[in-house]
């Protein structure tokens, strides 16, 4: 057992470390144009859409995005394709977006952080893996990191994660959460408020609650139980229903529901 103090000290240095190498890397490729999204959106309709985020680069040179939404207190962060084999999570992100913008009333409270493709080169070539050959959700420096090849050379050897680890780390969300497949479920790593935000999901999205234990090295790991926040895995099937519009018909309430927290 051990107290916060210690796990981010024992955690920071080798962020740190890892992050100073992905500033050099990212260098001045961080400005995008913020106010693009906002003119698009219009003021009238009150949400904050900053232009994409470019939070660093894959192995492949392929830009990392985020978009931004709303301006609240509580700062959430969903993402997909991790996993660039699992990516149904990819078009129902983006689906959001768009309904956020339509219904700017939901982010009332909320800040939301938008990664729709977390592996790009995975998701261009259907592979699990990042362009090394690493899979990117073994490369975090959790606790139960394990030393394995596909599990990349050291914690944060890869640029994909180390971006999504600054970023995360930059913006300390509340609550992440990172869709997958096909395992048809949602598991959660965390504090215990975290499974009720599991149920809140659970039931908006026709997914059965699963305690599935934090793989080693995972973005749920290292977040949830290294560090102590809420991390929220959401598997979907393996085929999911065609088409963007089933698809959100399908899960999209289920996100929503998070935004409100109930
Ligand atoms: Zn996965």
């Amino acid at each position: 057992m051990e107290n916060g103090m210690n796990t981010w000290g024992r955690v920071m240095p080798v962020v740190v470390a890892a992050l100073t190498v992905a500033g050099l890397l990212a260098g001045l490729r961080f400005c995008a144009p913020r106010e693009e999204g906002r003119e698009r959106v219009g003021e009238k309709e009150r949400v904050e859409t900053e232009g994409v985020r470019e939070i660093g680069r894959s192995v492949g040179g392929r830009a990392i995005g985020v978009t931004t939404h709303g301006q609240g207190s509580r700062v959430v962060l969903m993402m997909a394709s991790i996993h660039g084999s699992e990516g149904a999570g990819t078009p129902l992100l983006e689906r959001l977006r768009e309904h956020l913008e339509a219904n700017p009333a939901l982010l009332e409270g909320v800040t939301l952080h938008l990664l729709p493709v977390a592996n790009p080169d995975g998701l261009a070539t259907g592979r699990r893996f990042n362009r090394r050959g690493v899979d990117l959700n073994r490369n975090f420096p959790a606790d139960n990191r394990e030393e394995r090849v596909r599990f990349g050379a050291g914690a944060l050897s890869e640029p994909e994660s180390r971006a999504l680890a600054a970023f995360i780390l930059e913006r300390r969300p509340e609550l992440i959460v990172t869709i997958h497949q096909p395992l048809a479920c949602i598991d959660w790593d965390g504090p215990p408020e975290t499974e009720r935000l599991a149920r809140v999901l659970a039931a908006g999205s026709g997914l059965a609650v699963k305690k599935l234990g934090a793989r080693p090295g995972s973005l749920g790991a290292w977040f949830g139980e290294t560090l102590g926040g809420a991390v929220l895995t959401m598997e979907l099937p393996a085929r999911p229903p065609a088409g963007v519009e089933a698809l959100w018909g399908e899960y999209g309430r289920g996100l929503v529901a998070l935004l409100r927290g109930r």
